[in-house]
C-alpha cells in the first residue's frame, strides 16, 4: 500500500506561544482534521510555518526552499493549522498562507484546511 506524506503548515506569529501540541495530538490520536486516516497508512513529514508577516511567500527563498523541500520528500497533502485561519466566521486564511497554498498546488501538493 502507498503511505500518504502529510505535513502541516501553521503561522509564525502563534508559534511563538504555541508548542504544537494541539496537531500533533490530533494527529497521534487521528482526531478531527486527521480523523480520516484513522487505520491508513500514513506519516507526518514535516511541520513547518510562515516565515512572516512581513514577507512575500513566492519572491521568499526561503519559503520556496521549504516548498521544493516538501515537493523532494515527497508530501502529498499539507493540513493547514487552525492558527492560519484569520476569520474564523467565515473560515478565511491569512492571505500569506493562501499565496503559500497556491504555490504548494502549483507543485501539485494537496492542501486541507483543519489540523485540530
Ligand atoms: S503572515 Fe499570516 S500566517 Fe504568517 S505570521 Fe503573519 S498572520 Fe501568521
Ligand atoms: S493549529 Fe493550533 S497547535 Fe497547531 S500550530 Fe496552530 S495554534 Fe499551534
Amino acid at each position: 500500500m502507498t503511505v500518504k506524506r502529510i505535513a502541516v503548515l501553521t503561522c509564525l506569529d502563534a508559534c511563538k506561544v504555541c508548542t504544537g501540541a494541539g496537531c500533533l495530538n490530533a494527529w497521534n490520536r487521528r482526531e478531527h482534521g486527521f480523523a480520516p486516516y484513522a487505520g491508513k497508512d500514513v506519516s507526518l513529514e514535516a511541520f513547518f510555518h510562515c516565515n512572516g508577516c512581513g514577507t512575500e511567500p513566492e519572491t521568499d527563498a526561503g519559503m520556496l526552499e521549504k516548498l521544493d523541500r516538501l515537493q523532494s520528500i515527497g508530501v502529498d497533502i499539507v493540513h493547514i493549522g487552525i492558527c492560519a485561519v484569520k476569520d474564523r466566521k467565515n473560515g478565511m486564511l491569512c492571505p500569506h498562507i493562501e499565496k503559500i497554498r497556491e504555490l504548494l498546488h502549483s507543485r501539485g501538493i494537496e492542501t486541507i484546511v483543519g489540523t485540530h
